[in-house]
């Protein structure tokens, strides 16, 4: 029956992972996916998640089926986090909100939603590059993809023009996908300049404004700042969908938490939104699982544990960007490797798009066993005192030829 099925090619980010298990050399460090590692290299339970699980198991939970748009408490909560208790929408009761598989599962039912119900051309502008999953998320979802400018090689910074250019030319009613911070693969955000000046063209042109933030609080250590793009557009009027992700930013991925929502006019808007939602939920997949969602509304709706957790995502960050200054110090000063390398430095969050080509990346993991994107990425969040110094020396050995 299947003798016709072509093999697929192997997933560019999660075949890197597996290139690296198979190696054996002590030395070896994978910096291709995008999970927090401690300063010994080891995945991080955050003691705020641990302390909400004695929590959840002093209160022996039930096991049933959670309603199909989550666990309320949590979706109130996220759609807080992100929107601020002051936000206008929220305090309307305009925002239709739904928990949903992690990050991935919002992006998707946000696709799905547009598919079948946004009035205009069903076409989503994405930044060149983005994660290298939204293009078949949104694809599949029904929409058609096209991109818009976002990095400049030249300056391994973004390319506002060009961003602008593109967003200007776009047809008017168009989608448009934003990273509300911590881009991913680059590294680079608008300032909040440049931002507002984003929102005066999606206003002018009747974009639609779609944010993905899969990364509040890891680009700045705080998860107000980071919400900044979200709030500002939001401030200005524009009606915006919006997909979250506790995966990194509560140490949760396997856990699959995270929320979809669209800010609406009005509660009786928001009260149709939300039963569409629900009509396209329920054949995926039914209803969301308990437990993360537990977790993350523990922590919360818990005064002392939401601030506990706050200090251990500023941790997060602050490790990552104590990472870059001493990559930066090692690659420029110690090692005089050529080339201009302040991009490590004031790139932003998880990641960081070293300008390493293709040849180089794949010396890189032949000759000195260190795993990465074929793109030149690394993940920040993968270096450590420990192997810094093998990384620094080997990238400085592979620029120098
Ligand atoms: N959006 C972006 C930009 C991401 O980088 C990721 C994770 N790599 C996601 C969404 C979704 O991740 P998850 O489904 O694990 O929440």
């Amino acid at each position: 029956t299947w003798s016709a099925v072509p093999a697929g090619p192997p997933d560019p980010i999660l075949g890197v992972t597996e290139a690296f298990k198979a190696d054996q050399d002590p030395r070896k460090i994978n910096l291709g996916v995008g999970a927090y590692r401690d300063e010994h290299g080891k995945p991080y339970v955050l003691t705020s998640v641990k302390k909400a699980e004695e929590v959840l198991t002093a209160s022996k939970p039930d096991k049933e089926y959670l309603p199909i748009p989550g666990l309320p408490e949590f979706t109130k909560l996220a759609a807080k986090l992100a929107y601020g208790a002051e936000s206008v929408p929220l305090q309307q009761n305009a925002v239709a909100v739904t928990q949903s598989i992690s990050g991935t599962g919002a992006l998707r039912i946000g696709g799905a939603f547009l598919a079948r119900h946004y009035p205009h051309a069903k076409i989503i502008y994405l930044p060149v590059p983005s994660w290298g999953n939204h293009t078949p998320i949104f694809r599949d979802s029904g929409l058609e993809v096209r991109g818009y400018r976002y990095f400049d090689k030249k300056t391994v910074g973004l390319d506002f023009e060009g961003l602008k250019a593109d967003l200007k030319a776009a047809p008017e009613q168009s989608i448009v996908l934003l990273h509300a911070c911590a881009h991913n693969p680059t590294g680079v955000d608008p300032t909040k300049q440049q931002w507002a000046e984003i929102s005066d063209i999606v206003k002018e042109r009747k974009l639609f404004p779609f944010f993905d933030m899969a990364y509040q609080g890891f680009a700045s250590g705080s998860t107000d700042r980071d919400a900044f793009a979200v709030r500002h557009f939001v401030e200005q009027g524009h009606q915006i969908a919006l997909a979250q992700s506790f995966a990194k930013n509560m140490g949760l991925y396997g856990e699959r938490v995270g929320a979809f929502s669209l800010t609406t006019s009005d509660a009786a808007e928001k009260a149709r939104v939300d039963s569409q939602l629900k009509i396209i939920i329920r054949p995926m997949y039914s209803n969301p699982p308990l437990h993360g969602a537990r977790i993350a509304s523990t922590i919360l709706g818990n005064k002392e544990l939401y601030s506990e957790w706050e200090s251990e995502v500023k941790g997060m960050a602050d490790r990552i960007i104590s990472m870059r200054e001493k990559l930066y110090n090692t690659l420029t000063h110690d090692l005089k490797t050529p080339g201009e390398w302040g991009h490590i430095k004031s790139q932003i969050g998880m990641f960081s798009f070293t300008g390493l080509t293709q040849p180089q990346t794949k010396a890189l993991a032949e000759k000195a066993h260190i795993y990465m994107t074929a793109d030149g990425r690394i993940s920040m969040a993968g270096l450590n005192g420990g192997n810094i110094e093998h990384f620094a020396e080997s990238v400085s050995a592979a620029v120098k030829g």
